[in-house]
């Protein structure tokens, strides 16, 4: 349940730098105030800011195999899983940290982190408007029972949520082995006023694509069952002129 996640009330107010510490700006850190006894509270400073901003989001990532596998490939870009189970999103941060330890020069692996949130309440809460470029649903919980489509992370009310986060050009990855929750996600984000489809000779081309068929955990259990995967990418539009 959610009542013990946390969330940041404004973008502004999310502290990155546990997730990302080798991109805290070091400017910042001499700019905070002494927080020797007696002077103000570390609770009431202002985050530590990046150098970065979070630009690709991960949504329902599991444990963790697209961050990994995209990490080399986006080296300058900072990705973040977004996981709504406790233990699993623990085991991310773990195995993120294990990387970074084996790494001998201390650079590998840094810019992906992974956060416990449920992605449908909160999203605006952590990045601003236009902040994002891709997002990835990668083999999303087909909840198949129709009085349970309304638990579907693609959804009308959801779509219009990547919509705003998303810069214009910014893309939605979808992947699946559930046809019909193919289907759903196409017909919905190309209902979407935000979103037209990829062309699929652009959708081949792009690099992401093959990460994303062969490296999430699901997406090997699949392969190793020879299931079927269903991909389809979303473009962010511009906004039309008032
Ligand atoms: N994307 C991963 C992969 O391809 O291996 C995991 C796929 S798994 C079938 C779906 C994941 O989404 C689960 O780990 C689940 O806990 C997570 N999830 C479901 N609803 C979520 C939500 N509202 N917010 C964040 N994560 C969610």
């Amino acid at each position: 349940s959610d009542h013990r996640l946390t969330y940041p009330t404004r973008p502004e107010d999310m502290d990155w730098s546990t997730f990302f510490p080798a991109f805290v700006a070091d400017a910042q850190l001499d700019q905070r105030p002494d927080t020797a006894e007696g002077t103000e509270s570390p609770a009431k400073l202002p985050p530590k800011k990046l150098t970065k901003e979070v630009e690709v989001v991960d949504i329902g990532c599991g444990f963790g195999g697209l961050l990994v596998a995209l990490s080399p490939v986006m080296p300058d870009t900072l990705l973040l899983g977004m996981e709504i189970r406790s233990q699993v999103s623990e085991f991310v941060q773990d195995r993120i940290k294990a990387l970074r330890i084996k790494d001998p020069g201390q650079k590998q692996f840094q810019n992906i982190g992974c956060l416990r949130a449920n992605t449908m309440k909160f999203l605006p809460n952590f990045f601003r408007k236009a902040q994002l470029s891709k997002i990835f649903i990668c083999f999303p919980d087909p909840h198949f029972k129709q009085r349970k489509h309304k638990a579907r992370i693609v959804s009308t009310t959801l779509n219009s949520e990547y919509a705003y986060v998303l810069k214009p050009g910014g893309i939605v990855y979808t992947i699946t082995d559930v046809e019909d929750l193919h289907k759903w996600m196409v017909q919905h984000l190309e209902a979407h006023p935000s979103f037209e489809r990829i062309p699929e000779e652009e959708q081949e081309a792009d690099a992401c694509v093959q990460v994303m068929r062969t490296e999430t955990e699901e997406g090997k259990k699949v392969e190793r069952n020879k299931g079927p995967k269903f991909v389809a990418l979303f473009r962010r539009m511009e906004d039309p002129p008032w």
